[in-house]
């Protein structure tokens, strides 16, 4: 059987190829992707201070995304202004965008990328309706694409 050109060297290398530019793996390979700032917040669980990050007092409207991976995280249609100096939203885009861990604190858990497993911050249960939820988020971990 003839094959399109290059399809061959594909099967040839069986059912363990990955097809997908892999992610990073590695805190070295992360440190080539992200700035200083952004590893120590996505890979090593980091806070930025309070009032310094760039999304806090965004009001543009659009979608905040994954410094690390680019996954689509939070829409600026639940973005709200806590008054905590970090960007706040009462709802993720999608249950499958993120994932939330217990924390060794009351009252919050981590939330993380669910696609490259980066820290992103905290949700706590103290936020507006219609959830009642503070996701607080670091801008650092954060890229934000203007529009819909
Ligand atoms: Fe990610």
């Amino acid at each position: 059987m003839q094959l399109p050109l290059g399809a061959s060297s594909i099967l040839a290398r069986g059912p363990f190829i990955k097809m997908e530019k892999s992610m990073p793996e590695t805190d070295q390979e992360w440190k080539k992707k992200l700035t200083p700032e952004q590893f120590h917040i996505l890979r090593e669980k980091g806070t930025e201070p309070a009032f310094t990050g760039k999304y806090y007092k965004n009001k543009e409207k659009g979608t905040y995304v994954c410094a690390g991976c680019g996954a689509e995280l939070f829409s600026s249609d639940t973005k709200f202004y806590s008054g905590t100096g970090w960007p706040s939203f009462y709802a993720p885009l999608s249950e499958e965008s993120i994932e939330e861990k217990k924390d060794f604190s009351y009252g919050r858990k981590e939330v993380l990328c669910k696609k490259c497993q980066g820290h992103l911050g905290h949700v706590f249960n103290d936020g507006p309706k219609p959830t009642g939820l503070r996701y607080c988020m670091n801008s650092a971990a954060l890229g934000f694409r203007k529009g819909k």
